[in-house]
């Protein structure tokens, strides 16, 4: 099983670089993340053997239940990728560094409140819902800027930039809508010069569609599936749950 995941990385690394050759990035652009929702800790330490350092979950109690192993490997990075409940946060902001899915004012405020009482600034990217499918999270493409723009007031959040889910089970060209439609949401917002905020970071592709998402200008891509195999549950239980969306 070692021997596979390692394979598995080692084709992913390959198939990023083509995918940066022939949209004439350079490879260092674009940062593997690995979305580890469902994989045993055993899977997680064989990749962090193989030199993987940049780590994704999903829901805070998994990501508790992760998280010793983590000091074992002192380059490991925890992000936050799934939705983020208000009452979720402080187990969240104590161990990640950047969170993806910031896409609500009220998850604005619960974060910063948290961040005021311990003192600490965490790094953040909106998430936006370039597919417009109701069972994704994450900002309507029309209301990003205003949201960067409240979000922007909070000192204890750093805006890195912004994230998507392109449409699933699409074809490649309404998945590259998806990408293009966030690419021009950064520009746009680039433009308007928002005191602290930075948009250098678009974390977009996943394993249907990450180097689709390469050549549309992704520095982050998250991948579960082609490193470690099937996942037994279905993505609904992660993104669209029973849970409402201004939860
Ligand atoms: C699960 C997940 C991924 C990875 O999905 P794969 O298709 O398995 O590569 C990426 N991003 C988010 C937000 C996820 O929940």
């Amino acid at each position: 099983m070692e021997h596979l995941i390692e394979k598995n990385l080692e084709t992913v690394r390959r198939q990023m670089e083509l995918a940066c050759q022939a949209s004439g990035r350079k490879t260092e652009e674009v940062k593997l993340l690995l979305a580890t929702k469902t994989v045993p800790i055993e899977k997680l330490e064989m990749a962090m053997q193989a030199g993987e350092t940049l780590f994704g979950e999903n829901k805070a109690q998994e990501l508790r239940s992760k998280f010793p192993l983590m000091q074992q490997y002192q380059k490991v990075e925890w992000h936050f990728i799934g939705h983020l409940q208000t009452n979720k946060v402080k187990d969240v902001v104590k161990y990640v560094k950047l969170i993806h899915s910031v896409d609500r004012l009220k998850l604005g405020q619960a974060l910063h409140q948290q961040l005021m009482k311990e003192n600490k600034a965490i790094d953040i990217l909106v998430q936006i819902n370039t597919s417009y499918e109701e069972s994704k999270f994450g900002a309507p493409p029309e209301a990003a800027l205003e949201l960067v723009e409240q979000l922007s007031q909070f000192e204890t959040l750093n805006i890195k930039g912004l994230m998507t889910i392109g449409k699933l089970g699409a074809n490649n060209d309404e998945t590259r809508h998806c990408f293009r439609l966030l690419k021009q949401i950064q520009m746009q917002i680039k433009e308007r010069e928002i005191p602290r905020v930075d948009m250098d970071i678009l974390s977009m592709g996943m394993s249907g569609d990450f180097r689709v998402a390469i050549e549309e200008g992704a520095t982050i891509i998250r991948l579960g599936t082609n490193v470690f195999g099937q996942r037994y549950l279905p993505d609904g239980y992660y993104w669209n749950e029973h849970i409402t969306h201004d939860d």
